[in-house]
């Protein structure tokens, strides 16, 4: 799943279609000495690639939301 359609409640292969391979992407500003892990589809890829981490975040806010009171379910050591 997506984690990014999946707190939106997006259905993501239906949004990808015949793209539904999914991307293991990271994000580096958003925890302090280690690196949060995000599963994204290939829309959601292109989008943080094309925003930016802080926008891409700003773009998302139930994800922001997800990765401050989950940490321990996305972040791990650089
Ligand atoms: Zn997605």
């Amino acid at each position: 799943m997506c984690d990014v359609c999946t707190v939106e409640g997006k259905d993501w292969k239906f949004m990808n279609g015949k793209h539904s391979n999914l991307v293991r992407s990271r994000l580096f500003n958003i925890y302090e000495g280690k690196v949060a892990h995000l599963s994204l589809c290939l829309i959601h890829d292109i989008e943080l690639f094309m925003l930016g981490e802080n926008r891409f975040l700003e773009e998302h806010l139930h994800l922001a939301r997800q990765l401050a009171t989950n940490k321990e379910k996305y972040a791990s050591k650089v």
